[in-house]
């Protein structure tokens, strides 16, 4: 290897960020270090950041100021959104629709719902191309479902879900029996790639982060349209309209708002060049073995995501030797029963085969996903070298594992 060969393909796990984000938020750091709660010159000067980090994100999304909620990532937007939609309904028994390969900040809340008897859920499995039916979702609602939830795009595989058909079943469910069940979407994965009007998606709640688009970690958003009503999950100082209470993070705030302006405009360009490069990623590797599988759908998935499966080979193995020559990608293994670290998207994709239960018998540890994430600093000649280095380490590989 090239000694100072670094190839990083793992922007789905997490992106550098852009300089002017970093500048920005430097600036802040130093300037703006009074609590936007004081109501001294400096306090409000800091309000007026927040506010306007606030309006510029609601502008962007199409929304209101005030239901922008802003939270420490994600994974708080998704449990706020879940449990503040439970804790607030009057159902003895609610009942909540999801999908069987949303992130685990969604599937923990609700199987410790389940556990504590707080909540039904129906996990509604995806179709072998990692894609929801919307039928199969409206199929699952019930007289007492309060709550649907899923995903803009799959963190593992790319895929990308119907939200918008999602949102009309669910539409058309509460017209014909005067309900309100509440939409929520993780569009974490999506942000950066995909149209985030939320009017135009349907959704009622929207959770997404900073991490994922060139901005700062540990900071996120919670869409929530004006109508619904949530129940705070974090109790405090009463910030952030009484939703999530302590002092906000005013400079992870204001990363964010500019990371995600500069995402929305680089977003068409940057899709056009990513979507080329990840169909040339692809090909070279569908051709370098003929056992070389791609997880979910080949055209509705995100430019950037490409999944595969190499039989045979752990793919441990491989982001270590992978890793071993500079270049730096995420690993899921399908099949090591009951181990941490299961890819139980990668195992979805195989439930709906009529022939098989899943991907791999019990035991099977050889098996596992490779998953590359480009971004903004991706070339060809990374995608190049990156298959070189591939081929060559299946060469040396396969005779063990053969
Ligand atoms: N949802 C999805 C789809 C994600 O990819 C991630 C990050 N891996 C999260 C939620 C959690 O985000 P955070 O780390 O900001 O809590």
């Amino acid at each position: 290897m090239e000694k100072s060969k670094k190839i990083y393909l793992d922007f789905a796990s997490t992106t550098p960020v852009d300089p002017r984000v970093s500048f920005w938020m430097q600036k802040i750091l130093k300037n703006n270090f009074a609590n936007a709660s004081a109501i001294h010159n400096l306090g409000v000067e800091t309000k007026k950041i927040l506010e306007k980090s606030r309006m510029n994100v609601a502008k962007i999304i199409e929304a209101h100021g005030d239901e922008i909620i802003f939270t420490s990532g994600a994974t708080e937007s998704n449990n706020l959104a879940i449990f503040g939609t439970l804790e607030n309904v009057k159902s003895i028994y609610p009942h909540i629709v999801t999908t069987n390969i949303e992130h685990p900040s969604v599937l923990e809340v609700c199987k410790h719902l389940e556990k504590n008897k707080k909540a039904e859920v129906t996990y509604v499995p995806v179709e072998e191309s990692g894609i929801i039916d919307p039928k199969k979702i409206r199929k699952a609602l019930k007289p007492n479902t309060v709550l649907v939830s899923v995903m803009y795009a799959n963190n593992e595989i790319g895929t990308i879900q119907p939200i918008q058909e999602v949102a009309k079943e669910i539409r058309y469910f509460n017209k014909v029996n005067s309900k309100k069940i509440i939409f929520h979407s993780d569009t974490t994965q999506g942000i950066n790639y995909l149209p985030i009007r939320v009017e135009r998606l349907g959704v009622d709640l929207m959770s997404f982060n900073g991490g994922k688009i060139y901005g700062p970690k540990g900071v996120g958003i919670l869409f929530k349209k004006r109508k619904v009503e949530l129940t705070p999950t974090i109790f405090g100082g009463n910030q952030e309209f009484g939703l999530r209470s302590g002092t906000e993070n005013i400079v992870g705030i204001a990363g964010l708002s500019l990371a995600l302006e500069i995402t929305e405009k680089m977003k068409e360009k940057e899709n056009r060049r990513l979507t080329n490069l990840r169909d040339y990623f692809i090909q070279k590797l569908l051709k370098l073995s003929s056992e070389i599988k791609l997880n979910g759908d080949l055209y509705k998935r995100l430019p950037n995501n490409i999944n595969i499966t190499i039989p045979r080979l752990p793919s441990d193995l491989l982001v270590l030797e992978l890793s071993a020559r500079g270049i730096f990608v995420s690993e899921k293994s399908a099949c090591k029963a009951g181990e941490a670290g299961n890819s139980y998207v990668v195992e979805a994709l195989s439930r709906n085969k009529s022939n098989s239960g899943k991907i791999c018998k019990k035991n099977d540890k050889k098996i596992g996903s490779l998953r590359f994430s480009m971004g903004r600093q991706t070339t060809k000649l990374d995608i190049d070298y990156t298959i070189k280095s591939l081929a060559e380490i299946l060469k040396k590989l396969k005779r063990w594992y053969n």
